[in-house]
Formats: structure tokens, C-alpha cells, sequence
């Protein structure tokens, strides 16, 4: 946990306030598939589209013609819902831009977060882009495209809280999101870092977390930095602290084996990356203050 933390530390160093808990877009532009820079996009294009393109001609998804996504989408600003019940997010416009790249057309499937992560291991979806962080216990069950964006594991706490650290932490009931990195870094053993299964509650997603700490059911909630200050700015009275767990990749996960699909998704990924769109996309929804 130790190394997680001086990790952490230097990042936000490193980094602008914008990966360390920068304020969360409130822009409910609908998702669309559309790259966000268009422009920037065409001066790659002659040579990226050709070979993002060739790797997706011998692509076979669950659905023909399709591009499946599993996802939790009560994950903002990575997924969320509409008020019409669209899906919009970061990984949203993403993985529409990557459909795109691959002539595919973007479907996305709602569900829990670890549902998500089996879908993809069943073969029921063919990607899964939920800010999921790529750690060991994955890698030995589905492949990762390269990183797409980085996460930081914070605390949120009532602004009246006596836990001021993450030592503090011991003693006190903390609520995580099942099937998470913060479940696993928390429940695991004292001698490890974490403070004990008995000392965790795993909830269905952030927002459920984060009611039962609203009502007193836990002391704190352990989740990734970004839908931290989403829920933190739209329930008063919580603050997240200054210390962190860990500094994660989040990466697209597939099913493992699939390299003509993991191929194709990192052709795309790279020409959408260097031509500016996924920065562009997450500025529209993490904007640097
Ligand atoms: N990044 C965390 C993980 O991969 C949480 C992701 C999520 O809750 N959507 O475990």
C-alpha cells in the first residue's frame, strides 16, 4: 500500500489538480458516436483509418456488425445514464469512436460491474470499458488493450469525519463497490495493506456506496477519483482526502485470446489518441481547472 501511495503522491505532483480529483463536468451532452475532434482527426486519417480498418476486416463480434460493451453505467464521468436513458461518459464516446474507426456499429449493455468483467470472459460481450483498471487477477482472465486513461483510488469521507488518513481507516466500516480494485485493496489483510474483510461492505455501485455512507452505514467510501467528485460535488457534506490508495491503468478489457479483436481496438485506440480525440474527450467531461 506503502508503494501505492508514493506513487499517488508523485503523480499529483506530477499531474495537474485535473487527475487528482479535478471538478466533473456537468455537460449532459447526449453520447454520440462522433469523434469529439473531427477536425484534428483528418489529418491522421489517410494513414490511421487504413489501419485500423484492415484490422477490422477480419473481425467476428458477438453480434455481427456490432460492437458489444459491457458496462456499469452509474460510473460518471467514465458511464452514465441519460434522463431519456442513453448512455453518455468518457468510456461512452471512446468506445462510439473506436465502433466508428472499426465500422462497427456500438452497442452497449448496462449491468453490475463485475457482471461486466464476465461478460466479456463468457463471450456474451465483446469489450468491456468500465474505467476498469487492469491488475493481476484480470490479466489471467482476459486481455487489455493498451491504457486509455489513469485512475487514482481515493477516500471519501462526511466533512466532519475524525479520519483524516488512511491510517485512520482502521476500526472503521468502509464501503466499496463489489468487485473492485477498492474492494480488493481494502479487504485484503492487514500484513498486506487492507484492514480485513470484516471491515468492508461491497455495495451494487458507487452511488449505492455512497448513500449507506450518507445514512451512517459506513465511515467512508474507497472508489476512483473521478466519480469521487461527482458524488461528492452532487451530495453535500462529504470531502474526499488528500491521500490516495493507488494509481491505476484503466484499459479495454476482451476476452482472453481475442487478438484479432485487441488488434483492431489498439489500431484505433492509437490513431484516436494521437490525433488528439481522447484527450479531447476527456477534457469535455474532466475539465482541467
Ligand atoms: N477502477 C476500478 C476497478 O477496475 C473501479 C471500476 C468501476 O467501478 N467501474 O476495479
Amino acid at each position: 500500500m506503502k508503494k501505492y501511495m508514493a506513487l499517488a503522491t508523485a503523480l499529483c505532483l506530477a499531474l495537474s489538480l485535473a487527475a487528482c480529483g479535478g471538478s466533473t463536468s456537468s455537460s449532459s451532452a447526449a453520447a454520440s458516436s462522433a469523434p469529439a475532434s473531427s477536425a484534428a482527426a483528418s489529418s491522421e486519417a489517410a494513414s490511421g483509418t487504413a489501419s485500423s480498418e484492415a484490422a477490422a476486416g477480419e473481425l467476428t463480434t458477438v453480434v455481427s456488425g456490432k460492437l458489444t460493451m459491457s458496462t456499469n453505467a452509474a460510473f460518471p464521468p467514465y458511464e452514465m445514464t441519460t434522463d431519456d436513458g442513453s448512455f453518455e461518459g468518457i468510456d461512452v464516446e471512446i468506445a462510439g469512436a473506436i465502433a466508428d474507426k472499426l465500422g462497427l456499429e456500438l452497442q452497449i449493455d448496462d449491468m453490475d460491474f463485475d457482471a461486466a468483467l464476465l461478460a466479456v470472459q463468457q463471450g456474451k460481450s465483446d469489450m468491456v470499458m468500465a474505467g476498469v483498471t487492469v491488475n493481476d487477477e484480470r490479466l489471467a482472465v482476459m486481455d487489455f488493450s493498451d491504457s486509455y486513461a489513469t485512475g487514482i483510488q481515493v477516500v471519501i469521507v462526511p466533512e466532519d469525519s475524525d479520519i483524516a488518513s488512511i491510517d485512520d481507516l482502521a476500526g472503521k466500516k468502509i464501503g466499496t463497490q463489489r468487485g473492485t480494485t477498492g474492494y480488493l485493496y481494502c479487504s485484503d489483510t492487514p500484513e498486506n495493506g487492507g484492514f480485513g474483510e470484516d471491515a468492508v461492505v461491497a455495495y451494487d455501485d458507487g452511488l449505492t456506496a455512497v448513500r449507506a455512507l450518507l445514512n451512517g452505514q459506513v465511515d467512508c467510501v474507497v472508489i476512483d477519483n473521478a466519480p469521487a467528485q461527482s458524488f461528492v460535488e452532487s451530495n453535500p457534506g462529504l470531502k474526499i482526502l488528500d491521500t490516495e490508495f493507488a494509481v491505476e491503468d484503466y484499459a479495454i478489457g476482451v476476452n482472453k485470446g481475442n487478438t484479432a479483436l485487441l488488434d483492431a481496438i489498439n489500431a484505433a485506440l492509437a490513431e484516436l489518441t494521437e490525433d488528439g480525440t481522447v484527450q479531447s474527450i476527456i477534457d469535455k467531461y474532466i475539465p482541467a481547472e
